[in-house]
């Protein structure tokens, strides 16, 4: 997959989250090799309430550098997460 990462971006589709949080282990992942969503550069608050679910990337990412393929965007079973 090619990226630009002055251009693209990560696209989020709240309609087809259902906050499992799965993009934040695999992000942790790429960055560390260990299941570690506190050091994820996405972050997934669901309101376990109100059903609302937030998802922010912060500048930490780096579209994966060096993976073939974003692991948040490999690991969404949903396919909430495309690039843009
Ligand atoms: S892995 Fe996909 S469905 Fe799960 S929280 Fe992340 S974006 Fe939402
Ligand atoms: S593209 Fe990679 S570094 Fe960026 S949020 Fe997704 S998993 Fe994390």
């Amino acid at each position: 997959m090619s990226i630009n990462r002055e251009k693209n971006r990560i696209y989020i589709n709240l309609n087809k989250c259902t906050g499992c949080r799965s993009c934040e282990i695999a992000c942790s992942y790429h960055f560390s090799k260990t299941f570690n969503p506190e050091i994820s550069s996405i972050s997934v608050i669901r309101n376990d309430r109100t059903g609302d679910i937030k998802i922010s990337i912060n500048s930490t990412c780096d579209f994966c550098k060096d993976e073939d393929k974003p692991l948040c965007m490999k690991y969404c079973v949903s396919q909430a997460l495309s690039i843009i």
